[in-house]
C-alpha cells in the first residue's frame, strides 16, 4: 500500500527530473555486523547503474568516500562523511573547509585503539579521516554505557559531535549533516530521499517538500515508510 503511494507521488514529480538521495547501509544493503564487508551485490549494482542513467543519483552516507567506492564502484555521485565530502562523477571531490583539522583529531583518537581494545574487548574502531566509528556489536550493555561516558568526554575535549546509532557510536565533524548538504545539492529541485537511521532524519527534516522514505519501523519525520531494504529495492525497480 505505502509502496503504491510512494510510486504515485513519484509519478507526479517524474517529469521534473527529480534527484535521488539514497543512504547505503540499512537502506540499499542490510546492516552488517562487520561494516568492512558491506559489499553491493550484482543485483544492486545493476539497479543503481539503471537509475543513474535516468536520474541524478547520489549515495548519501556516513562512510568515507573510499569505503563506499570500494563497495559499489567508482562511478556514482557520493555524499560521504554525512556531507563533509562530496564527489560528483566527472567533477572534483569537494571537502568541508575544516576537514584537515578534524582528520588530525581523528588520527589522535584512533591512535588510542589498543587502549580501547584492552578496556572494551570486542570493540572495533574505524578511522574515516573526518570521523571515528566505534562498532559495538560485541559489547555488553554495561560496557557500552562506560564507553559512552568516555567518548562523551573526548567529544567535549575535541569539539567533535558524538552520535549514537545502531550498535555504533561515532565522533563526527560538527556543523555537517545530510540535511543541509542535500538541500544545497537540490537547489530547489524535487527529490526522493531515503534512509534508515537517525542521521537520515536530518535529511527528512531539512527537506520536508521532498518525497522522503524511511526504511524500518522506528519513529520518523519521513512522509512515507517501507519495511526493509528489500522492499525499498523493489520500489526502486519500479522507478
Ligand atoms: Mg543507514
Amino acid at each position: 500500500m505505502t509502496a503504491e503511494q510512494i510510486l504515485n507521488e513519484f509519478e507526479k514529480i517524474k517529469s521534473l527530473k527529480p534527484l535521488l538521495f539514497l543512504d547505503y547501509d540499512g537502506t540499499l544493503v542490510p546492516i552488517n555486523h562487520d561494516p568492512d564487508s558491506s559489499w553491493a551485490d550484482n543485483s544492486l549494482k545493476r539497479l543503481l547503474s539503471y537509475l543513474r542513467m535516468r536520474y541524478d543519483l547520489f549515495i548519501v552516507t556516513g562512510r568515507s568516500l573510499e569505503d563506499i567506492r570500494r563497495f559499489i564502484g567508482p562511478d556514482l555521485n557520493v555524499v560521504a562523511l554525512h556531507g563533509a565530502v562530496i564527489s560528483e562523477s566527472g567533477g572534483d571531490v569537494r571537502f568541508a573547509e575544516n576537514i584537515e583539522r578534524y582528520s588530525e583529531i581523528c588520527n589522535k583518537v584512533y591512535s588510542r585503539k589498543d587502549e580501547f581494545l584492552a578496556k572494551y574487548p570486542g570493540i572495533r574502531m574505524f578511522n574515516k579521516n573526518g570521523g571515528v566509528v566505534f562498532s559495538l556489536w560485541e559489547l555488553e550493555d554495561s560496557q557500552i554505557d562506560r564507553l559512552g561516558i568516555e567518548i562523551e568526554s573526548i567529544s567535549a575535549e575535541t569539539s567533535m559531535n558524538l552520535y549514537t546509532g545502531k550498535k555504533i557510536m561515532e565522533l563526527r565533524i560538527p556543523g555537517i549533516n545530510k540535511g543541509d548538504t542535500i538541500r544545497s545539492l537540490r537547489n530547489g529541485r524535487p527529490a526522493l530521499i531515503a534512509g534508515d537511521d537517525v542521521t537520515d532524519e536530518d535529511a527528512f527534516i531539512a527537506n520536508q517538500d521532498a518525497l522522503s522514505v524511511k526504511i524500518g519501523d522506528e519513529e520518523t519525520h519521513a512522509r512515507f515508510r517501507v519495511k526493509d531494504y528489500l522492499e525499498f529495492r523493489s520500489l526502486l525497480r519500479c522507478l
